[in-house]
């Protein structure tokens, strides 16, 4: 098989997600026929960067000697068991170590099997909680705006990245959009810090206005990922935490994304000093290895469900292969890899790494931002510096630098205009120097052109 091949078959039954099909009439989709640490390989022996973890997913490189050896022995024993009435032990010890890593007052784990399943968990249980305490009024959720949690119907409700929910509106739940704490849009001279402060008004007043309505604030702790990187302050998390405290309303806090070590810190709501009602766990949960999602929460909710069968509060959700024995080992070995390795102090050197290697660009005419949280770097190309104004749409800038980058060994996927780096951690610093060059000279090519 060489590549060719495999484009006309893929392309001949296949329907790829998040692509206008028609594109790959001009632009070829990238058979993979093997994965090595950071690294990808096509059926011609060209090599890409995994600059983005194939989807933010992968921690610690592809083919992972220790996650795939996990993986075989546990297929050796069992591969699936249903979790109603069975249970199994890579579950259990899963469940312990999550409760014993994420923040205090997280017990209970119930499991789903990807993101956005996770977040429908999380919205059920926060109604149904209310509904089971006699609270019949309590039918809404708060979200900020740019938020994305994912595209099941329930999920694309509590985001707002207008690409993705524009067209569903209509079938879409009525939930409450208060403005995001975005640092991007800050005033020349305001610190990240009291922009995110100020911006929390809008959250308080909303608080003050919905809470008898409303069963929980959903966000996403740090980086709005799929947002176009955009990122703020973590004392909005302290805020809100308070808050949510006084109008006694749910946190549900969506670390899909951004848990596991990105944000600089194990689970981006430690560095608010906070604990979620609910965390929601996907991604890098598995080391990028299988789908497989988790909600934790606290014992006071799990109590609210607990009594006997026949009062019917029990949460009869399910999916089918909720807490799967694959994933869970191969979430197992990642968590061994945390445990053997000084991960978090690492990423911190790598960090620094990504953003010496892109200093050149502050003074670029079109780059309008750089920003970063941890192991998350982003770009914001602009047409006009000064007034931070976007290129239009249409010109699909960040397409020309997607497409230099896989010319030059790099898999980058710009959101629009923002082209970022989240490699794996495992990640070298020649490897960053690689992964920032072709970005800076995709961003010049990008910049440079009349579209
Ligand atoms: C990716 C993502 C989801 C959805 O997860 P899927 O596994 O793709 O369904 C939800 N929330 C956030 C913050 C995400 O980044």
């Amino acid at each position: 098989m060489n590549n060719d091949q495999l484009i006309n078959r893929d392309l001949s039954v296949l329907w790829h997600p998040c692509t206008q099909m028609k594109d790959h009439e001009w632009l070829p989709v990238v058979p993979v026929k093997k994965g090595h640490g950071v690294w990808l390989e096509d059926f011609e022996g060209n090599r890409y960067l995994d600059a983005i973890s194939s989807w933010w997913v992968n921690l610690f490189g592809h083919a992972n000697p220790a996650i795939n050896q996990a993986l075989y022995e546990q297929m050796q024993s069992l591969e699936h068991v249903l979790l109603a009435g069975f249970s199994h032990e890579p579950a259990i010890e899963l469940a312990e170590r999550l409760v014993r890593i994420t923040p205090d007052g997280l017990s209970r784990v119930f499991y789903a099997d990807n993101g956005s399943s996770a977040v429908e968990v999380a919205l059920k249980m926060s109604f149904h909680y209310w509904h089971n305490l006699g609270h019949n009024r309590r039918t809404r959720f708060i979200k900020l705006t740019n938020s994305y949690h994912g595209e099941t119907l329930g999920a694309l409700s509590v985001g707002d990245v207008e690409l993705y929910t524009d067209t569903y509106k209509p079938l879409l739940l009525d939930t409450i959009s208060v403005p995001s704490p975005d640092c991007f849009e800050r005033e020349p001279g305001v610190s990240c810090e009291e922009h995110s402060r100020v911006m929390f008004q809008h959250m308080e007043q909303t608080l003050a206005r919905y809470a008898d309505e409303t069963c929980a604030v959903i966000l996403e702790p740090l980086v709005q990922c799929a947002g176009n990187m955009r990122m703020y302050h973590p004392v909005y998390l302290k805020l809100l935490r308070d808050a949510c405290d006084r109008y006694n309303i749910h946190l549900i806090a969506d670390e899909i994304a951004v848990g596991f070590g990105r944000t600089g810190t194990l689970f981006a709501s430690e560095q608010g000093g906070i604990s979620p009602d609910f965390l929601c766990l996907s991604k890098g949960l598995t080391g990028g290895y299988l789908p497989l999602s988790a909600v934790l929460t606290s014992e006071d909710i799990y109590s609210a469900f607990y009594d006997d069968y026949q009062n019917l509060r029990a949460f009869l959700h399910s999916h089918s292969y909720t807490g799967n024995p694959l994933g869970c080992s191969a979430a197992l070995a990642t968590l061994d890899i945390f445990e053997q390795n000084d991960v978090i102090a690492n990423n911190h050197k790598l960090a620094a790494h990504m953003a010496a290697a892109v200093e050149e660009l502050h003074d670029h005419p079109h780059v309008g931002d750089i920003r970063q949280t941890g192991m998350i770097l982003a770009i914001e190309m602009v047409q006009d510096k000064a007034g931070k104004k976007a290129y239009p749409w249409q010109e699909r800038r960040g397409l020309k630098v997607y497409q230099h980058a896989l010319k030059n060994s790099v898999l980058l996927r710009p959101l629009g205009n923002v082209i970022y780096f989240m490699p794996p951690y495992v990640i070298t610093p020649e490897e960053i120097e690689l992964m920032a060059r072709v970005a800076i000279d995709g961003i010049g090519l990008a910049t440079s052109v009349n579209a």
